[in-house]
C-alpha cells in the first residue's frame, strides 16, 4: 500500500524547503495541492514535475475517500498546502482522518510553520502553549473568545490578518487588560521580518503609528495570565491567615 506523506512548505524563504520535503515530492505518483497554481511556481523553483491535483477546503470532504483507495491501490501521494504545514490552519485534516480510519499509513515530514518559528522567536514562555488558530474577524465574537482565555495560564498563539491586527489588539487590551504581555511577529522568513514587543497598550500603539505593521503577515503571541498572590481565593487566603495566626 502507498503513504500520505505531508510535507510542509516555506512560509517565506525558498531556502527552508528541506532536502527530503524535495525528495519526497519528487517521488510520489501525486500531489495534493491546496492551490495547484500557486505551488506550480514552487516545484518548478526546485525541478520537481509531480502531477498535481488540488485539495482545498471545499472539495477536501468529497475527495478524501477516493484518495484513501489510491493509497490502498499502492499510489503515494504527498499534501502541501500554500505556505508551511497542512492542517495547521490549512486543508488535511478529513484526508488524514479518513486515512488513519482505513489503516493507511500517514507520515509527517518535519518543516516550517509560522505557528512553531514565532513562539520560539517571541521570548514569552513556551514550556505550555496553546495554537487557537484565527480570532473570528467580527469583533463581537472576537470578544467572546477572548473571554474564554481570560483564566489561560499558557502562551496563546493566533494567526491573525493584517487588516485586523490593530482591532484585535485592542479586544485583548480591554478583556485581558492593557499590560498584558503580546508580540506581533511579522513576515517571518522574509525581507521585511519584525517582532514588536510589550504590553497590549504599547504594541497597539506601535502599530497604529506604522501603517507597515498593518502589512504582511502576522503571528500574534500573548502571553498566559500570570497568577500572582491577589489570584488566591479570598476564602483561602482568610483561612491562611487564621491558620497563621495559631502558629507558634
Ligand atoms: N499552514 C501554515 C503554517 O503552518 O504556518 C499557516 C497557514 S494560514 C492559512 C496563514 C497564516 O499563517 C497567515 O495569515 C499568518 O497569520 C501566518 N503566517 C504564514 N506565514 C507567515 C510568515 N511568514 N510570517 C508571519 N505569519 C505567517
Amino acid at each position: 500500500p502507498g503513504i500520505l506523506y505531508i510535507v510542509p512548505t516555506p512560509i517565506g524563504n525558498l531556502d527552508d524547503m528541506t532536502q527530503r520535503a524535495q525528495q519526497v515530492l519528487a517521488s510520489v505518483s501525486a500531489i495534493a495541492a491546496e492551490d495547484t497554481r500557486h505551488s506550480r511556481v514552487l516545484l518548478e523553483h526546485y525541478g520537481i514535475t509531480t502531477p498535481m491535483f488540488a485539495l482545498h477546503e471545499h472539495n477536501e470532504r468529497e475527495k478524501a475517500a477516493g484518495l484513501v483507495a489510491r493509497l490502498q491501490g499502492g499510489e503515494s501521494i504527498a499534501l502541501i498546502s500554500d505556505a508551511g504545514t497542512p492542517l495547521i490552519s490549512d486543508p488535511g485534516f478529513p484526508l488524514v482522518r479518513a486515512c488513519r480510519q482505513a489503516g493507511v499509513q500517514v507520515t509527517a515530514l518535519p518543516g516550517p510553520s509560522a505557528v512553531i518559528t514565532a513562539l520560539s522567536a517571541s521570548g514569552l514562555p513556551t514550556d505550555k502553549f496553546l495554537f487557537a488558530g484565527f480570532l473570528p474577524a467580527k469583533q463581537q465574537a472576537r470578544v467572546t473568545a477572548l473571554e474564554a482565555l481570560a483564566d489561560e495560564t499558557g502562551t496563546m498563539v493566533f494567526y491573525e490578518s493584517p487588516r485586523r491586527i490593530a482591532e484585535s489588539l485592542s479586544a485583548i487590551s480591554e478583556v485581558l487588560g492593557a499590560a498584558r504581555e503580546v508580540v506581533v511577529a511579522r513576515e517571518i522568513s522574509k525581507q521585511y521580518e519584525t517582532y514588536l514587543h510589550g504590553s497590549a497598550a504599547d504594541v497597539l500603539a506601535k502599530v497604529q503609528a506604522d501603517a507597515n505593521q498593518q502589512r504582511g503577515e502576522i503571528v500574534l503571541i500573548v502571553a498566559g495570565k500570570q497568577l500572582n498572590k491577589s489570584d488566591i481565593p479570598a476564602e483561602a487566603l482568610k483561612l491562611l491567615t487564621e491558620l497563621t495566626a495559631l502558629l507558634p
